[in-house]
């Protein structure tokens, strides 16, 4: 059977039906009154998805392009910046950053592991004439499932006084709380396409008042991705310019659909799917890439050794329609990655954990059958 696939990759994720109908209609002028209340509209509820009372700001841009104006914004040539780096988004953090000539300090944890928050506050407390500008971080590691401890890194931060924190919140946000007042934190990127339930195409900023301070001084070039610009028409809801009006459309329905549910609500049910993977891969008796103490709530990565990932995947794909995704980089052919994030739920989970076993058995890898299914239902059963 052919148009029947499930989309169970880290991104982009699955849309909900009404989000696909809210964009097939018309475009209107981004120009006009009704615009206005749209983006009036999603703005309150990009502050409440994070938690803030500041901006956040929307560009038309992929994750990528929101982190690069979360740098370019605040900061100036040569400043001295700090990377946390334990996989492939880290690793992008640090290019980014040095391809704005940045003076990149990088602080590492093997792939698959979480960030050491002792480390930073090893190089924070030892900056005594607070040269550090900024703390660079990826909460939720796609390419590896390692949420990495930005509550405790963020601490050592507000310790230090002076070095903004920028965190890369793309898998984080939507799956578990980014809470951007209480934390302080400074600057959060985010995209469509992840935990928002829409299709790629927009990128958002959370931005501070502190690092608004910053950003006077910053002297980095920029044109497009200007906040300051997006800061003060976003203050009349409008836009400096053409907006992809059919995304604004689908982000104000799927922000109604997660107000409807409730945050608490949405954790809770990332932190099921991800229990229920972790519950049937340990059934399995397949090992996991990270330790479950620091695995994400958006993404599981399995490692698996008696048969490969590669085929696992393409088994899934062809008999099932299911796609998960690979390893990246010096993971490619050792991992297969579960995404859970966004739209997903127990109905998903189930699906492809049934999948995944029937895959594993017809691979030869030594199972009982229903096991991880029933370690799946148990977690299902035992969360609220
Ligand atoms: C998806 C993702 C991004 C953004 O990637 P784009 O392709 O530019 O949207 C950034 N960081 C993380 C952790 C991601 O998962």
């Amino acid at each position: 059977m052919t148009d029947r696939s499930l989309l169970l990759i880290p991104g982009p994720t699955l849309v909900p039906e009404s989000v696909l109908q809210a964009m097939a209609q018309h475009p209107i002028g981004h120009r006009s009154g009704e615009f206005s209340t749209l983006m009036g509209e999603v703005t309150a509820g990009l502050q409440w998805l994070h938690q803030t009372t500041g901006d956040v700001l929307i560009l038309t841009a992929s994750g990528t392009g929101a982190m690069e104006a979360g740098i370019i914004n605040f900061l100036s040539p040569g400043d001295r910046v700090l990377c946390g780096c334990n996989g492939k988004f880290g690793e992008r953090w640090t290019e980014l950053c040095q391809a704005f000539q940045l003076q990149v300090e990088t602080i590492t944890a093997p792939w698959g592991q979480p960030l050491n928050p002792n480390d930073f506050a090893t190089k924070l407390t030892a900056d005594r004439d607070k040269t550090i500008k900024a703390v660079i971080i990826t909460h939720s590691e796609t390419s590896t499932g390692v949420i990495n401890d930005l509550e405790a890194i963020n601490r050592h931060v507000k310790a230090h006084g002076q070095a903004l924190i920028i965190v890369d919140a793309v898998t984080s946000l939507g799956a578990t709380s980014v809470p951007v007042d209480d934390w302080g934190l400074d600057v959060v990127a985010s995209g469509s396409q992840k935990g928002y339930m829409i299709p790629p195409g927009l990128g958002f900023v959370a931005v501070s008042e502190r690092a608004w301070q910053a950003s006077k001084t910053a002297k980095l070039p920029k044109f497009y991705f200007d906040l300051g610009s997006y800061r003060k028409d976003g203050a009349k809801n409008t836009t400096p310019f053409t907006p992809p009006v059919n995304l604004f459309f689908a982000l104000r329905q799927s922000l109604q659909l997660m107000q409807k549910e409730g945050l608490p609500q949405i954790f809770t049910r990332h932190e099921r799917s991800a229990g229920m993977v972790q519950a049937a891969v340990s059934a399995w008796n397949l090992p996991l890439l990270c330790p479950v103490e620091s695995a994400s709530p958006a993404v599981t990565a399995v490692a698996p050794t008696t048969i490969a990932a590669e085929e696992v995947r393409s088994l899934l794909k062809k008999q099932f329609g299911i796609a998960v995704a690979g390893g990246q980089d010096q993971l490619k052919g050792k991992i297969f990655r579960i995404g859970h994030l966004g739209f997903a739920g127990e109905r998903e989970m189930l699906t492809v954990i049934a999948a995944l076993e029937s895959v594993l058995h017809q691979l030869g890898h030594p199972l009982t059958l229903g096991s991880g299914v029933g370690a799946a239902i148990r977690v299902l059963e035992a969360t609220p």
